[in-house]
């Protein structure tokens, strides 16, 4: 991307604010008029100072004065309503990139790094509102204050100011160059410190392996090599700049040299008396702060060029699995679910699911079962369309689930995870997780059916009992039946339990199991099975192997058929 395209993708988001950028550039235009103004002053100052009128003097510093006082005005209204309208700004663009990341699929997340999006979704943004608000308020500021001040300056005396601007080409050149060096520079650093984040989110959020490895020391080297790389990049960028204003201070030295020489020579021809001298010396000085913040607001720009294209490439990905536009909501469905002639593959050319056709009655209890890796998981996640199948399709009451909204969908499937992950609230906000509308009488009624109830009850907060992040932390056996309950409490058709593989102590297993009973009746429920008991109880079980249904029928009948699941089961539950 180069720098015009990168900017323009912010223009949606700056237009709204199009009244506060405007009061801000009003005030910007007062506090620019009052500062060409200052020079007249200060000239007239001089002027009554050669003369020796002491009262001349007081008059005209007391509009030097007032004129200050004004200035300063405007400067405030000007610094708040571009800020307001910079944080504006940014506050639409962080809302939109979230949700874009949100529309984003499974198959993006797979790839994606956590701490990468986290550093976009904060510091990136961050930097982009900087950056607009510096270039509303003090680069509009300067660069009117560039035009008006060397056009005063060309009124008072014309060959002194050519004089003073023979070397701004190449300062223009110089800082050009900079500019394009610092953008590509700056976009290393960001990435850089982008790898330092996801290192960081990886490893600190899965302390208990690194700890149980006794891996704390190759960690530790793993993040310092990651910290050096990132040290490097800033290095260089730092460096570019400590270059670059040594570099033009000099020309703008060398300019006012010049200056002075030429002013001289013009007094001592008396082409020029001394106090235009001072008058025009004064709009140099004046000049001397907004060409510092130009070159400084070009570099700035040209570093958030880094941060907007890396934000806009977030944007630019479009979600691998859509609505359609015309997608219409699942009526209340009786549980019935159909998989006809579906064939998936994450990866091209390796399939995991082959033509596989499955038809569950409204009410049936499927248990799944199969070798690791043979697509059972798969199986189910395409049901909850976390990914579309290439080729056949899944159909809910002789609905092809593509034709439907995916919220209705899922609002009538429930699913019940191996591991269930708590998030920071309390414990009725998780159990109505995703719910923008709180029904307490239902969040308790479904804690009854996953016997979690009575010790939530036992919570010295009960149901607003904090979990999850820096909360309560809650037993396997809690966990899941905090999730039976997350999982009923929209009382879907259809049921999804990935068995977890972890035994519990017997007590808190039969309180689990018990619930799994309740949770499951008069619904469709498709059921990753690892205990026997479980199988058992299926109406149907579904050999699963290499993406395929080998085998199917209840367990008893599968086992006198003394085929692939009456091996498995004698080495899988022999005891
Ligand atoms: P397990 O009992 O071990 O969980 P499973 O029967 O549930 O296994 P799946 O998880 O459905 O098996 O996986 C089926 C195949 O698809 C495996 O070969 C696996 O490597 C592959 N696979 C699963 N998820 C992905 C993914 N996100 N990207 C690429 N390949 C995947």
């Amino acid at each position: 991307m180069n720098s015009t395209s990168s900017y323009r993708h912010l223009i949606p988001f700056l237009l709204p604010q199009w009244r506060l950028f405007a009061r801000g550039f009003a005030c910007v235009l007062g506090y620019v008029s009052c500062t060409v103004l200052l020079p007249a002053v200060v000239g007239r100052v001089a002027e009554f100072l050669g003369k020796g009128d002491v009262e001349g003097v007081a008059r005209w510093l007391g509009l030097a004065a007032i004129v200050f006082l004004i200035r300063s005005v405007f400067q405030y209204g000007e610094s708040v309503w571009t800020l307001a309208a910079s944080l504006d700004s940014v506050l639409a663009l962080r809302k939109a990139v979230y949700a874009h990341l949100q529309r984003l699929g499974l198959r993006y997340y797979e790839r994606a790094k956590t701490g990468d999006l986290t550093y976009r979704m904060t510091e990136d943004i961050d930097r982009i509102g900087e950056v607009i608000n510096s270039m509303a308020h003090r680069s509009l500021s300067s660069s009117l204050q560039l035009v008006a001040i060397p056009a005063y300056m060309f009124y008072l005396n014309w060959p002194l100011t050519l004089a003073s601007f023979v070397l701004a080409p190449l300062m223009a050149w110089l800082i050009g160059k900079f500019g394009r060096r610092m953008a590509i520079l700056s976009r290393r650093s960001q990435d850089r410190v982008s790898d330092l984040s996801s290192l960081l989110t990886e490893v600190l959020g899965n302390i208990r392996i690194v700890k149980a490895f006794a891996a704390q020391a190759y960690e530790v080297s793993r993040f310092g090599k990651e910290a050096e790389r990132n040290r490097a990049a800033k290095l260089r960028t730092e460096r570019l700049r400590a270059v670059q204003y040594p570099v033009v201070g000099f020309l703008e030295a060398l300019s006012i040299i010049l200056l002075f020489l030429l002013g001289g020579w013009q007094i001592s021809r008396g082409q020029l008396t001394p106090q235009e001298f001072v008058s025009f010396v004064t709009a140099v000085a004046l000049l001397l702060h907004p060409i510092d913040l130009v070159t400084n607001q070009y570099n700035s720009l040209k570093q958030a060029e880094a941060s907007v294209d890396r934000i806009f490439e977030l944007m630019e990905i479009s979600p691998d699995l859509e609505e359609l536009p015309d997608a219409k909501t699942l009526p209340p469905a009786t549980g019935k679910v159909d998989y006809r002639g579906v064939s998936f593959e994450y990866e091209c050319d390796r399939p995991v699911l082959q033509s596989l056709t499955l038809s569950a009655r409204a009410g049936e209890a499927i248990a799944l079962v199969g070798p690791s890796g043979a697509g059972k998981t798969t199986l189910v996640n395409l049901l909850m369309r976390f990914y579309d199948p290439q080729s056949g399709a899944i159909f809910i009451d002789d609905i092809n689930i593509r034709d439907v909204t995916l919220t209705s969908l899922r609002h009538q499937i429930g699913i019940v995870p191996q591991d269930t992950v708590l998030f920071s609230g309390t414990i009725a906000q998780n159990i109505a997780y995703g719910q923008t509308s709180f029904d307490m009488e239902a969040i308790v009624r479904a804690a009854k059916i996953a016997n979690a109830h009575r010790f939530i009850e036992q919570f010295p907060d009960g149901y607003r009992s904090r979990v999850g992040e820096r909360g309560l932390n809650l037993s396997g056996g809690q966990r899941q039946r905090v999730a039976i309950a997350r999982a009923i409490l929209l009382d879907p058709r259809i049921l999804i339990l990935d068995e977890a593989t972890s035994a519990l102590d017997s007590e808190s297993e039969a309180l689990v199991q018990e619930a799994l009973e309740r949770a499951t009746q008069n619904r469709t429920v498709f059921v990753i099975a690892h205990r026997l008991s479980t199988v058992r109880k299926a109406d149907r079980i579904l050999f699963l192997e290499q993406g395929q249904i080998v085998e199917s029928g209840s367990h008893e009948v599968l086992l006198a058929k003394g085929g692939r699941y009456a091996d498995y089961h004698a080495r899988q539950f022999s005891d």
